[in-house]
């Protein structure tokens, strides 16, 4: 038996070794990742870049403490304040962390400004947002808060893609409308670009911000920087992680001088949080991410895989509901229990992710190839065919 809190029905599967797009066992035994960790590792397993950051930081300093000047997160925050609608950033360990401090930062701001009371954040069924008792609270899944006690006030909730049901929930309480652009764990929705811009206007009308949560769906993996670009808007307060520490922990919380100008010193903290480890490796990826071509390759690959998915649900109608998600994040909803079919995928030795409402998830490293996409659907097509053969 594991020492292990039992919090994951784990597999007996270990891995020893990453090389790009595949995982090794200690047998050798090969695997084709499209899982990177849960959106993870961007840049597949082993980037040399990366690596040599890593390698060269701890040569030189591992941690220091917030209240000195780390210039590795002062150069990362710089970077990515270039590259978005940001003037500032927190940086984390986690996504959840990224969430609670995009929570504190927007309550904080009507606090700032006269307005306590206005601490309601209006959140959507399906969303997922980490697993610290605040953003629980804010994800609103029925199974996630069961068993913790009472839910952290302050969140309601409503479906997404219906504007009119958010408008209907504002009232002068509430300060902001938190959404994912593409829902990740919850079945891998991506909104609309009409919706968003909806959102943006319905928050400039009642003075809410507007929180994005782009922890899985940011950091290139939509063919775009942050997937918000697609729909032509920009957030007050954004939370990234996963993809931005390539696999080191590492998050952050983006938010323009107008709103972050309320966190002031004695608000929030983090020990760890942008030490220089984390960020020698995030400004790492970064340089890998913002290199020429690379978000065009995710882009073409994400079109692609999209494309794959769409040929298998024609071909497997009984099997297939729909295809869902945006560019590399992506995602078939099946009528075979979806647990069991990533273990089916797992022995056909490719690595996929279950989320919720039954859908296959796919988030392969963003250096994906065509040929690695072609080996993948054509896993996935076999197991399809070896479930209708099963059930025929
Ligand atoms: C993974 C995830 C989180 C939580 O991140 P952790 O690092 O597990 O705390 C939050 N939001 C979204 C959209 C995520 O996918």
């Amino acid at each position: 038996m594991s020492a292990l809190f039992g919090t994951y029905a784990r597999s007996d599967l270990a891995f020893v070794r990453g090389e790009g797009m595949r995982l090794f066992t200690a047998d050798g035994t090969s695997y084709l990742d499209f899982n990177s960790g849960i959106g993870v590792n961007a840049l597949g397993h082993h980037d040399a870049h990366v690596v040599e950051a890593l390698k060269a930081q701890a040569d030189r300093v591992w941690h220091v403490s917030n209240i000195f000047t780390i210039p590795e997160a002062e150069r990362l925050a710089e970077r990515l304040c270039a590259v978005t609608f940001a003037d500032r950033v927190f940086f984390t360990n986690s996504g959840a962390e990224a969430l609670e401090c995009a929570i504190k930062t927007a309550r904080r701001f009507f606090f700032d400004r006269g307005e306590p009371e206005r601490y309601d954040i209006i959140a959507f069924s399906g969303s997922f947002h980490g697993r610290t008792l605040g953003t629980i609270a804010a994800g609103g899944n029925p199974a996630y808060l069961e068993g913790f006690g009472p839910p952290m006030p302050g969140f309601k909730h409503t479906r997404p893609g219906d504007l009119a049901a958010v408008e209907a929930l504002v009232d002068k309480n509430t300060a902001a409308i938190l959404i994912e652009p593409v829902q990740g764990e919850g079945g891998v929705t991506a909104m609309s670009t009409d919706y968003l811009k909806g959102l943006r206007t319905l928050c400039d009308k009642h003075g809410m911000l507007l929180i994005l949560d782009e922890v899985q769906c940011g950091m290139g993996r939509t063919g775009r920087l942050f997937a918000h670009e697609w729909a032509g808007i920009v957030p007050d307060i954004m939370a990234i992680a996963k993809a931005i520490g390539g696999g080191f922990p590492l998050g952050a919380c983006l938010a323009t001088e107008a709103v972050a100008k309320c966190m002031v010193p004695g608000t929030h903290g983090s020990t760890y949080g942008g030490n220089p480890m984390a960020c020698a490796v995030g400004n790492a990826v970064m340089d890998r991410v913002l290199a020429p071509g690379f978000l065009e390759h995710a882009e073409e690959m994400g079109r692609l895989l999209g494309w794959h998915l769409q040929q298998l649900a024609q071909r497997f109608p009984d099997l297939v509901v729909e295809t869902r998600g945006k560019g590399l994040i992506a995602g078939i909803k099946i009528t075979p229990p979806v647990r069991d079919f990533v273990a089916r995928l797992r022995d056909r030795r490719l690595l996929a992710v279950a989320a919720g409402d039954n859908v296959l998830r796919l988030l392969p490293p963003l250096i994906v190839t065509e040929k690695d996409i072609e080996e993948a659907v054509g896993i996935i097509g076999d197991a399809l065919e070896a479930h209708a053969g099963n059930a025929g």
